[in-house]
């Protein structure tokens, strides 16, 4: 038996599964509102229920002691969370030791140009960007106000900061669903792969899902009329399934919890800013981890709640968008549990 099989054994959820994937929403805050994502009207956690960034960094580096080796911070928008420079550079020992192999972030991109060396020091290597549209007036409908300027700005940033940039978009049926070719190519053209979303029933949006939910089922077969798309064996544990783009040579992701179940392999778990644990991201299952985070400065009671959390994994979520089931699945937004 390995080092690293002896310390995942505490991380095994009850189907086999190996933990070694945390991601964690630092803050449910963003300075966006997509339309998928957030009402416009959002009531947001009140400062004093988050997790302080110390508690933050104790909670990570025990889930790294027990064996996770990938670690993504997420929100919300995790830029927006004051300090979060010190929480990532104080994470970072952690790859420096060796115990963690990647630490990264998902961003909207609005604050990298101001971020992005500071990320590099702390030893991120890559980062997710969203970006769904790079036509300025529709990034501002579905962002209900942002700047497409600045994302391209921090895009551009961060690869001069030397960060490599994957970049993804949400298929949304009659608002982008055009464009997907144009920003395929144009992010295999600055060297980013792009992985393709479907839109997911979470949270209360303010209106039904139905009007947004388009099949990559579809958009695969509309871009295999135009492209020549070669499946690739690659997994990361996760729901992306990936083919090579043979007239642009870069690489292409589909998300699709809704037209295949991705769960077999699941390896990760999310944690959100005030300390709950959701072991999926597509059922209501949760346990909090903040009160025995604080009820002793010993990790023995939180290492037993991640212990008995771990061992309610459910085995797979089971989303249906359709005219019947226009209700989100799970009352969570995804800002909350992170994406
Ligand atoms: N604010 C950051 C960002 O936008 O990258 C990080 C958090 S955001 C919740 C993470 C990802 O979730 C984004 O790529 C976003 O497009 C995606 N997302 C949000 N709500 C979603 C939904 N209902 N269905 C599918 N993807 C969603
Ligand atoms: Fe903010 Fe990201 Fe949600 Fe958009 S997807 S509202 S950027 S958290």
């Amino acid at each position: 038996m390995t080092a690293t099989d002896l310390q995942t054994i505490g991380m095994t959820d009850p189907f086999g599964r190996a933990i070694t994937y945390l991601r964690v929403s630092v803050t449910d805050r963003c300075d966006l509102r997509c339309v998928y994502c957030m009402s416009e009207d959002m009531t947001f956690l009140p400062k004093a229920d988050l997790l302080t960034l110390e508690e933050l960094d104790r909670l990570c580096s025990v889930f790294i002691a027990k064996g996770v080796r990938k670690l993504r911070l997420t929100g919300g928008e995790p830029l927006v969370r004051r300090n979060m420079i010190s929480l990532l550079r104080s994470l970072s020992r952690h790859l420096v030791s060796g115990k963690l192999d990647e630490l990264t972030l998902t961003t909207n991109g609005s604050l990298l140009s101001k971020f992005a060396g500071e990320l590099a020091d702390c030893g991120v290597r890559r980062i997710n960007v969203s970006l769904d549209t790079l036509d300025a007036a529709r990034f501002r409908s579905i962002t209900r106000w942002g700047d497409l300027n600045k994302v391209l700005e921090g895009i551009r940033a961060a690869q001069a900061a030397g960060l490599r940039v994957k970049i993804n978009a949400v298929a949304l049926k009659n608002v982008n669903e055009e464009e997907i070719p144009s920003l395929i190519e144009w992010a295999h053209g600055e060297g980013m792969d792009i992985t393709l979303i479907e839109v997911m029933p979470l949270g209360d949006i303010g209106e039904g899902r139905i009007d947004q939910y388009v099949p990559l089922s579809l958009i695969r077969a509309r871009l295999e009329q135009q492209f020549s798309l070669t499946d690739l064996a690659e997994r990361t544990g996760g729901p992306a399934r990936y083919v090579r783009v043979r007239e642009t040579g870069g690489k292409l992701g589909f998300i699709t919890p809704l037209t295949h179940n991705f769960c077999e392999a699941c390896n990760r778990v999310r944690i959100t800013c005030t300390g709950t644990i959701h072991t999926c991201l597509g059922q209501e299952d949760a346990a909090d981890l903040r009160r025995p985070l604080r009820a002793s400065p010993d990790n023995a009671q939180l290492e037993a709640a991640i212990d008995r959390a771990i061992g309610t994994k459910p085995k797979g979520h089971d989303f249906v968008i359709d005219r019947r089931h226009n209700r989100p699945s799970v009352g969570r937004h995804m800002s909350v549990t992170g994406g």
